[in-house]
């Protein structure tokens, strides 16, 4: 079974083409959403999604989250003295996305097509293949996030041509992309973003603005106050989605209370520079493109931050054009993947659609520089932006007379010395010797949508040597090495994950409160305890909702709070 996958920065989901449409996976919450958040509980075994989240305030030490930034790259993250790359956690939230998907459907799941963002260049791109190995899942498709959000759409209103703007508004990023679709055809042909612009940039304006009309020094607050504040913060934003206004409520650490209704006015007022960012690279794609505003068709607005009424506001009112609704805005991606899973698994129906992309950066060979030998420069054979798949060809001769022996180095990047790119391979190839100049090969390089590169060599002798490159740049050992590794960190058990999620919110708010109210959630996370191991399951669930309630109004903090006896419910 092959499956779609929205691999975010803040959430992941999950999709399937059956029955003629995609449809949503749902984890074992029944949830779309999974939190990218991976925590290393205190008996060794791994959490993720809505418990992990939680702990990012309870246990910080112990908690990764937005770690696909730094996918591809050499950071670590160490969790609770064990340290793991970003492809590695990426790999642990792939893992339970495929075994909700496979407790929800039945069967096992082997294979998936994984979005990711345009921009994302070949270490990350390869990154995120190597993550799905490590979690068990064959990862031959990458599909761009704004390809995908605009299939999904296509989709939904039956195929007609169109220059599409798709505007992807996450927690972290802004990505901007046109994407093009005509006739059977989806390409994406220009991109931009600001990648240090999301949701959280709006949680932390309405932190400050809570603090600065609230009379409270947010300087002075320890990293669990602005924790706590933040994730206020972030409930209110997204209660405006829905409402007029809402209270905000913080108590701090001497038991003082603050309040402060919030409404989308006050929320533009203490936001405006951030509203000013949301057009630059909308500007940027359609100059760089050429594209006047005109010529766009569709306004794609995606992402959960696109759901903000303020921000669609702003940009409906910027490109004077009306948007179509937000009830899609964040599991569009996810969608256009599932797709994506059914025109890879040649799903009836799908037959005829194609999806094109473009190469994100320039493959080439290195040659010889006549200027400074000791510096080979890179001869680009496929530009960056050609449209895939391609296939272009070169031609090179010798440059010394007698020369045997010809390097065909390939080279990956955007720079004009090799030792500056990124060496992909190499093929040795043999000539009869002639004066130089006189003897030539023919490169020819084929790059396929699944991100391989073939590369072929036609010497004169008329024979051809070949390099296929994976561009994986792991061996074979080294990955069933680190497959075996990850597999011995076991995943927490699925049937104990919704009251893995309910203890880890209240340690939680555990940590975040103070005094008589911390003393009584401490209590009721003992007496939860002792709910799970009677291992009744209508007592634990009883117990859950319960506990869930109490939790609820801890948070919402408005009204008493019923902190009565936790043991007299016992009886109930
Ligand atoms: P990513 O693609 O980065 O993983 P998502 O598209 O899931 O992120 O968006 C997550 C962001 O969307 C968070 O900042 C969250 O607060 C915000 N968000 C989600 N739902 C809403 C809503 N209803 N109103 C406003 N913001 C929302
Ligand atoms: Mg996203």
């Amino acid at each position: 079974m092959i499956i779609g996958i929205d691999l975010g920065t803040t959430n992941s989901l999950a999709a399937i083409w059956r029955d003629g449409r995609p449809q949503l996976i749902p984890n074992s919450l029944g949830e779309y959403l999974t939190p990218s958040v991976v925590s290393l509980d205190d008996d060794g075994t791994v959490l993720v999604g809505r418990a992990a989240q939680e702990r990012l305030i309870s246990h910080p030490q112990r908690t990764a989250s937005c770690f696909k930034r730094e996918i591809g790259t050499d950071k670590t993250y160490t969790l609770g003295g064990r340290t793991f790359t970003p492809e590695e956690l990426s790999a642990l939230v792939l893992r339970q996305l495929r075994e909700d998907a496979e407790a929800w459907l039945g069967e096992p799941v082997t294979e998936a097509v994984v979005s990711v963002p345009a921009y994302f260049a070949q270490a990350q791109r390869a990154a995120t293949k190597r993550a799905g190995a490590l979690a068990g899942l064959l990862v031959e498709r990458l599909v761009n996030e704004p390809s995908a959000a605009a299939v999904s759409a296509r989709i939904g209103e039956g195929g007609v041509d169109k220059l599409c703007l798709v505007f992807d508004f996450g927690g972290g990023t802004l990505d901007v992309s046109l994407v093009e679709r005509f006739e059977n055809v989806v390409s994406v042909t220009a991109v931009s973003g600001d990648n240090r612009l999301g949701g959280r940039d709006f949680d932390m304006a309405i932190v400050r603005g809570f603090c600065d009309d609230c009379g409270l020094d947010y300087e002075a607050l320890n990293q669990q106050q602005r924790e706590m504040l933040l994730r206020q913060a972030e409930s209110c934003k997204i209660a405006l989605t829905a409402q007029r206004s809402v209270l905000m409520v913080y108590t701090d650490s001497e038991g003082g209370y603050h309040a402060l209704p919030l409404t989308n006015e006050w929320l533009i007022r203490k936001s405006s520079p951030l509203f000013k960012r949301l057009t630059t690279p909308i500007r940027k794609v359609l100059v760089d493109s050429g594209t006047p505003a005109f010529a766009v068709d569709e306004l794609v607005m995606v992402g959960g931050s696109s759901r903000m009424p303020a921000v669609r506001g702003y940009i409906a009112k910027s490109l004077g054009r009306e948007i179509s609704d937000g009830s899609q805005a964040d599991t569009a991606v996810a969608l256009g993947a599932g797709i994506c899973a059914g025109m890879k698994a040649r799903a009836e129906g799908l037959r005829e659609l194609v999806l094109t992309d473009v190469c994100p950066f320039t493959l080439g060979i290195s040659i010889c520089n006549h200027n400074v030998p000791s510096q080979p420069v890179m001869s680009p054979i496929i530009e960056r932006n050609s449209v895939l798949p391609t296939s272009k060809m070169g031609v090179y001769c010798t440059v010394r007379d007698n020369q045997t022996v010809l390097d065909v180095d390939v080279y990956q990047g955007e720079n004009r010395y090799c030792k500056d790119n990124m060496l992909l391979g190499s093929l040795k190839i043999s000539v009869p010797p002639a004066p130089k100049g006189q003897q030539s090969i023919q490169v020819r390089f084929t790059y396929d949508i699944n991100g391989i590169l073939e590369v072929e060599v036609l010497s004169e002798g008329d024979k051809t040597s070949r390099l296929l490159l994976k561009n994986d740049g792991v061996s074979d050992s080294e990955a069933q090495r680190r497959i075996e590794e990850l597999a011995g960190l076991k995943l927490h058990p699925r049937d104990q994950e919704r009251t893995r999620a309910i203890s880890a919110r209240g340690e939680r708010l555990y940590a975040v409160t103070v005094g008589d109210l911390r003393r009584r959630i401490g209590e009721m996370l003992e007496w939860f305890g002792r709910q799970i191991e009677s291992q009744e399951p209508m007592r634990v669930a009883k117990a859950a909702r319960r506990i869930t309630d109490f939790f609820d109004q801890v948070e919402a903090f408005t009204g008493e709070i019923d902190v009565s006896d936790p043991d007299d419910w016992e009886s109930l």
